[in-house]
């Protein structure tokens, strides 16, 4: 998504039907420094007024999310355009969560790796060294079950008998057992559990 050239469109859009921003902001409910927001590329309008929004300004909701007026004769060749660059931006997504997940997981492994290496080399044997050593692992479940949220909302296993793609909830997937990122998972389709492969698309 351009958010530059929707931006300009919007704007340009909303001058063509005498509207100033204040005036659309109140018919949509919102403030106009969003409305300012979205004319300087700086945000998207929300999905949930973009139908709204599009009335308003005598546009259609392609229109708005490719940023010019769509001309019938290319209306599916801009259509394709859109989806394309829709799916694109969910990719582009899924690896910035992707990353982060790994970057959580590697600096708690760190910061779990450090702790029991301080406990062991200087606590004193006994109790509050074995409660420091647990207090650590317990410490470090916050980081891998967040890990494991982030790792669920991004892509798909694929069941290895009939490939099919299961997106399990959060309960489902911890509840699974793992090897690095391949669960062993129930298919919906064909009813095998099989160790499933992660998939980011
Ligand atoms: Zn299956």
């Amino acid at each position: 998504m351009n958010q530059i050239k929707i931006g300009k469109f919007i704007a340009t859009c909303r001058k063509n039907q005498n509207l100033t921003q204040m005036q659309l902001a109140e018919k949509l409910n919102i403030t106009d420094r969003a409305v300012s927001k979205w004319e300087t590329g700086r945000a998207l309008p929300d999905s949930t007024i973009m139908i709204e929004l599009s009335n308003i300004l005598k546009i259609t909701v392609n229109e708005l999310l490719l940023g010019e007026k769509i001309i019938m004769d290319n209306a599916n060749q801009k259509n394709e355009q859109i989806i394309l660059e829709m799916a694109k931006e969910i990719e582009s997504k899924n690896k910035i969560v992707w990353t982060n997940m790994w970057i959580i997981m590697i600096i708690s492994m760190i910061g779990l790796i450090g702790s029991l290496f301080l406990v062991a080399f200087f606590m004193e044997e006994g109790i509050w060294q074995i409660v420091a050593i647990i207090g650590a692992g317990v410490i470090f479940l916050i980081p891998c079950f967040y890990a494991l949220k982030l790792e669920v909302s991004v892509g798909v296993y694929k069941c290895k008998k009939c490939d099919t793609e299961i997106v399990p909830t959060y309960k489902e997937a911890l509840n699974a057992m793992h090897m690095g990122f391949t669960r062993y998972l129930k298919c919906p389709k064909c009813g095998k559990r099989t160790w499933c492969k992660k998939v980011i698309k």
